[in-house]
C-alpha cells in the first residue's frame, strides 16, 4: 500500500504551486493513463493535482484559421467541435478514433501530448500541424517537444496549458488500429499548408512519433497517393513487437499515408 493525496486546482498558478509543494506529485487530467499505471503499481505519486477544474485550460478557440485547444479539453469535445471541423476536420476525425467512448470522454489532449505514448494519435497531429505546445512558462514547437518514448521537452512541474496551430489547407489522419487496444499500430497524419507538406507517423517508430522527410519531399512535388509509391520506408528504425514486425509496419506507413492523402483530397 502507498498513500496518495488528492488536490483540486482551480487555476494554472494554483496547480503549479500545489505540485511544487509535493515530494513526488503528478498532475492528473483525464487519468486514463495515469490511474491505470497507478493501479498496476508502475507509478506511485505522493500527490495528484487535478487539472480538470481549471476553466482557463479547457475549450476550443478558432479565430480565422488560428486554432487553440485547451490542454484539459477531452477527446470527445475535440471530435464534436463544429468550429474546429470547419477549419481542420482531420483533428476531429483523429479524436473520434481514440480508444472507446469512455476514454474519449475522460482523456484529454494535454494528457495525451504530455504522456507521448509511442502509439498515441495526437503526437502525430501536433507534429504534422507544426503545432506549438503552450505551457505555463513558454511555447515549444512540436518538432522540439517529442524527444523519445514517453519523453518530452517538459521540465519537472511544467504544465501544458494549450495546443496551438494554424489550420492547414488540406489534412487527414488514417490509422491501422490494434484491434485489442485501439491504439495505432501505425497512424499517419498528412498536412499541407503555408509552411509546406508535413507527414508524421505514430505507432511505428522505435523512438516514438517521427516525420518522414522522403514522403514530405515526394508530396511537395506531387500531392497525390501515387507519389508515395516510389518512397522507401526503412524498417530499421521501426518498432517490432508481438503485434507486427518492423517490415509489416514499414508497409503500413505507406498504405496509411496513401489513404490519408487520398482522404485529404
Ligand atoms: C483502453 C484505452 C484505450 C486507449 N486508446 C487510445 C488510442 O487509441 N489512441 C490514443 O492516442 N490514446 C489512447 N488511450 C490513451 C488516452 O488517450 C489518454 O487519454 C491519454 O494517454 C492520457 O490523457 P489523460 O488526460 O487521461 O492523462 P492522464 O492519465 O491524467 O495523465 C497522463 C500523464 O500526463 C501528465 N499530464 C496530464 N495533463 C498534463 C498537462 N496539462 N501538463 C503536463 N502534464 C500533464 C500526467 O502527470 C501523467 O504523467 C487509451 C487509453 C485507454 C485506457
Amino acid at each position: 500500500m502507498y498513500q496518495t493525496s488528492y488536490h483540486r486546482a482551480s487555476s494554472v498558478n494554483e496547480a503549479v504551486t500545489m505540485l511544487s509543494g509535493t515530494s513526488e506529485g503528478k498532475y492528473v487530467s483525464g487519468g486514463m493513463t495515469l490511474i491505470a499505471t497507478m493501479k498496476q503499481r508502475l507509478a506511485s505519486p505522493s500527490d495528484l493535482v487535478d487539472l480538470r477544474h481549471i476553466p482557463d485550460i479547457t475549450g476550443i478557440k478558432v479565430e480565422a484559421r488560428r486554432v487553440t485547444i485547451g490542454a484539459a479539453t477531452t477527446h470527445a469535445e475535440v471530435a464534436a467541435s463544429s468550429a474546429l471541423r470547419a477549419v481542420c476536420p482531420a483533428i476531429c476525425t483523429l479524436a473520434g478514433v481514440i480508444g472507446d467512448p469512455h476514454v474519449r470522454h475522460m482523456g484529454t489532449i494535454g494528457g495525451s501530448v504530455a504522456n507521448n505514448d509511442p502509439a498515441a494519435d495526437y503526437p502525430a497531429a501536433m507534429l504534422a500541424l507544426d503545432a506549438r505546445i503552450v505551457t505555463d512558462k513558454r511555447e515549444i514547437p512540436a518538432d522540439d517537444f517529442f524527444t523519445g518514448l514517453f519523453e518530452t521537452a517538459l521540465d519537472d512541474g511544467e504544465l501544458i496549458t494549450a495546443l496551438r496551430f494554424e489550420a492547414p489547407d488540406k489534412a487527414a489522419y488514417t490509422k491501422f488500429r490494434n484491434p485489442a487496444s485501439r491504439y495505432a499500430m501505425t497512424g499517419v497524419f498528412v498536412a499541407k499548408g503555408a509552411g509546406g507538406v508535413r507527414v508524421a507517423v505514430t505507432g511505428a517508430g522505435a523512438d516514438g512519433v517521427f516525420r518522414h522527410s522522403g514522403m514530405e519531399q515526394a508530396l511537395s512535388a506531387n500531392w497525390s497517393p501515387a507519389a508515395i509509391s516510389g518512397v522507401t520506408v526503412d524498417p530499421s528504425g521501426l518498432m517490432a513487437d508481438l503485434h507486427a514486425t518492423a517490415e509489416y509496419r514499414a508497409n503500413l506507413v505507406k498504405v496509411m499515408a496513401k489513404r490519408a492523402v487520398a482522404e485529404a483530397g
